[in-house]
């Protein structure tokens, strides 16, 4: 037990989609303390686009899912790239989770920990998986995210952070990272294996993007980045890009790329600039374009099935990553020195402002963390 423990956690929430870019601070009972359940208190917080598609309300054609909730707050706090240290720890935990420890939590808060896909290290896929924000526990509780005090969540989610990473720059790792890291490692693999450089493409150099150039490129790829124009092309090439290809640009690109890629990366926020056609015109026989990338309800992936046919490949999705491979890349990370390019913002209203709004704009190299939450907070 703990002097002064947190009955209420504080954050920065709305309760309209017209306040997408004006969270106010609130407080909110957190969820009902689970056994296997740890709490943190935050350091910092990424901002993630994936926010901004929640607090509009851009993946849904209902209402905010807190304005439906059966308990708990009626108002929405995201954020879910989150560092902090833990301050309390459930009594049936079994990853070693202790009060104290540096860790982190992306995008996932629980599992049910025991179907077979949460044993087989694809808990993010587990049918009860609940998002860090606006995600509803089974008892009806709205999640609450990380641009807050304190954030609950399911051990399995809680990754240990090695020392000697700095907490600002580990953040947007826990999303938009681990988000690429996944669908790269799992299709890189085998070539890899056979000895040889897989040739891995990147659409979309934003917050994912950019760390997905340096995350294939330390797993031992050779990159192409791609981005609509070539205003990130030198970026691109110091975060570790071969190659760089200006879509909107260069339109006929594909010819020369026939047969080349092991692996496409799709981490672009819309459809409408993306050619899928060209894309995977371009892939080896039977490899894969993996789309990360979650735009607007309303918008689709276009694509024709001749385009399939010729190389026999495959056009696919990948949600999060496993604890496992939040685990590998946080060692990744440390061994080949590499971090997210990232601006801080102290935490308050108008920077939670500022940061939304400019995310919503492009204007960010690459990604924000909000910091000094212990400042802010008082904790
Ligand atoms: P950012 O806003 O940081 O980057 C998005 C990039 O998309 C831009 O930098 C831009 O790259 C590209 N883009 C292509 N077309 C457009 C367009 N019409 N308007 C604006 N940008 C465009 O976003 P994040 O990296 O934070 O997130 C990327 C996507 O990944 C989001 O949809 C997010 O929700 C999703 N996501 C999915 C997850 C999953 O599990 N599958 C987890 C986390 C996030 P360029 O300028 O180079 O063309
Ligand atoms: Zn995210």
């Amino acid at each position: 037990t703990t002097v002064n423990y947190p009955e209420e956690f504080k954050g920065f929430a709305i309760s309209d989609p017209s306040e997408w870019s004006n969270p106010k601070l609130t407080s909110y009972v957190p969820k009902n303390f689970g056994d296997r359940d740890v709490d943190i208190e935050i350091e910092c917080c990424g901002v993630c686009a994936s926010e901004l598609f929640t607090l509009k309300n851009e993946w849904s054609k209902s209402e905010l899912a807190c304005k439906s909730s059966s308990y708990g707050p009626k108002t929405q706090c995201v954020g879910h790239e989150i560092v902090g240290k833990v301050l309390k720890v459930g009594s049936k935990c079994t990853t070693g989770v202790k009060v104290g420890d540096r860790v982190g939590l992306g995008a996932s808060a629980s599992c049910c920990a025991e179907c077979s896909r949460c044993e087989e290290d694809n808990e993010q896929y587990c049918k009860h998986q609940v998002g860090t924000y606006a995600g509803r526990y089974p008892d009806g509780y709205v999640s609450q995210g990380g641009y807050a005090s304190h954030v609950r969540a399911h051990e399995k989610m809680v990754f240990p952070i090695p020392d000697g990473l700095e907490s600002h720059l580990v953040a947007p790792l826990m999303c938009g990272g681990l988000t690429v890291y996944s669908p790269i490692k799992r299709s890189i693999e085998d070539t890899l294996a056979k000895g040889k450089t897989p040739h891995v493409g990147i659409i979309g150099i934003g917050g994912l993007g950019h760390m997905a150039i340096m995350i294939a490129k330390a797993l031992g790829a050779e990159v192409t980045a791609f981005s609509r124009s070539y205003s990130k092309q030198e970026d691109a090439t110091k975060m570790g890009a071969h190659k760089f290809i200006a879509t909107g640009v260069e339109k006929d690109w594909s010819k020369n790329y026939f047969d080349y890629f092991d692996a496409i990366i799709n981490c672009a926020t819309s459809t409408v600039d993306t050619d899928v056609d060209a894309f995977l015109s371009t892939l080896k026989v039977n490899k894969k374009l993996i789309s990360v990338g979650l735009p607007h309800v309303d918008e689709k992936l276009q694509v024709s099935p001749f385009t399939f046919l010729q190389n026999g490949v495959f056009l696919g999705a990948s949600l999060l990553g496993s604890r496992k491979e939040a685990i590998e890349l946080l060692q990744l990370a440390k061994d080949h020195k590499f971090a997210p390019w990232v601006e801080t913002l102290d935490i308050n209203e108008a920077n939670v402002s500022q940061a939304l709004t400019r995310l919503n704009a492009g204007d960010v190299r690459y990604r924000f963390t909000l910091v000094g939450f212990h400042e802010f907070f008082g904790t």
